[in-house]
């Protein structure tokens, strides 16, 4: 079922392109939220961002600054005449942001991993309309994403967009969090309709890293960015590495390049005709080698089967990636991207030999696994 979620044009709010989003990762002070959200008055802002409670990995470390900061929240926005914005992880936050009349809210990460707790807060909207961004849960899975997005949906909520904030990986990475650009392009699949914004903030997890992001986001027709932005980030609460000064926000914001999906020029019209139907023709010629490259695949499966020979043979399979990766390489292909790829086409190599294994044993062995798989 398609969620029809409302476009950013259609959530009746001050609207310009990209849809920014910006203020400190914590409110700390009356003072440094009103003296931040003046700094960055200038950059245009869309919506005013501030965490008044605070998801910490660490107990002990400053958790912000709870109820109290809704009234200093509402009066910047009103200093500078922008909407604002809090995340809610419980019922009570959303009880107490409804009081005070926050305009928009933000589910963080860490809840969103969690059904429950996303079921409590859709639970504490329903018969609301305030508009919730959803950010991505901190493991790259769009169906919990979804999940979460069609939770507030079911509680009639329909101005809902959702955030890409990037994903935690155990692996050492430039980013604090994996930016995995495919999750939010399938959500955008998903719901086509849904606002996006990026988080460069959190995804770069420091500030001379944040640009990057951001023009890679607009580079993909995110509607918008949420950026931090603090007075004085080092000495900041909470984030401190990856906030920008206003003076740098401004920076972003004039070196930032819009992008359209599309040009009415017929000189760009016929060169982008051309170059797709060139990708036409090459996908074409890769699909064919690709089910070449299986059928042969299959045959060794039955070759092995025959004399008892292991699918999987290490030493060879080391070859294939060395010799290929150097292949690549030498072609202007990425380490990286090769490294996937032929990981990719191995697994269903041995999927295509162990497939011919089983279709030639019983069938009912063959079932039983295929509906595992499901
Ligand atoms: C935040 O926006 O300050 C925050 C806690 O974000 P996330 O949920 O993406 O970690
Ligand atoms: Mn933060």
């Amino acid at each position: 079922m398609e969620l029809s979620v409302l476009p950013l044009e259609q959530w009746g709010m001050p609207r310009k392109a990209p849809f920014l989003c910006a203020g400190p990762c914590s409110a700390e002070s009356e003072e440094q939220l009103l003296e931040t959200a003046r700094g960055i008055e200038r950059g245009g802002i869309s919506l005013l961002r501030a965490g008044l409670w605070k998801p910490r990995t660490q107990p002990g470390t400053f958790e912000g600054v709870g109820v109290r900061g809704l009234e200093w929240l509402t009066r910047a926005g009103q200093a500078i005449d922008v909407p604002v914005a809090t995340e809610v992880a419980t019922p009570q936050h959303v009880e107490a942001c409804l009081k005070h009349n926050i305009h928009v809210l933000w589910i963080g990460a860490r809840t969103t991993t969690n059904p429950f707790a996303v079921q409590a807060l859709a639970d504490a909207l329903l018969g609301t309309d305030i508009p919730v961004f959803v950010k991505n849960p901190i493991s790259p899975d769009v169906e919990l994403w979804i999940g979460a997005i069609h939770r507030l949906w079911n509680a009639g909520l329909r101005r809902i967009g959702a955030i890409h904030r990037g994903f935690s990986t155990s692996k050492k990475i430039l980013y604090r969090n994996a930016p995995n650009w495919k999750i939010p392009i399938e959500l955008k699949r998903r719901i086509p309709a849904i606002p996006l914004l990026c988080d460069p903030s959190h995804i770069c997890g420091r500030g001379d890293l944040i640009f990057s992001i951001a023009q890679e986001a607009l580079d993909l027709l995110y509607d918008g960015l949420m950026v931090e932005v603090h007075r004085s980030p080092a000495e900041a609460l909470s984030d401190s590495g990856q906030q920008l000064t206003p003076g740098e926000f401004h920076e972003l914001v004039r070196r930032l390049t819009i992008k359209r999906e599309s040009a009415d020029s017929s000189e760009y019209q016929t060169r982008i005709r051309e170059l797709r139907h060139e990708i036409d023709t090459i996908d074409e010629h890769m699909l064919q080698l690709l089910s070449k490259r299986m059928e042969i695949a299959a045959k060794m499966g039955d070759l092995k089967r025959k004399n008892n020979i292991s699918v999987l043979q290490p030493h060879r399979w080391e070859e294939i990636i060395e010799s290929r990766r150097a292949m690549g390489e030498e072609l202007g292909l990425s380490g990286e991207f090769l490294f996937q790829l032929l990981q990719i086409i191995h697994e269903e190599a041995i999927e295509q030999q162990e497939t011919k294994v089983r279709k030639t044993g019983s069938g009912e062995e063959r079932k039983e696994k295929t509906d595992e798989g499901q």
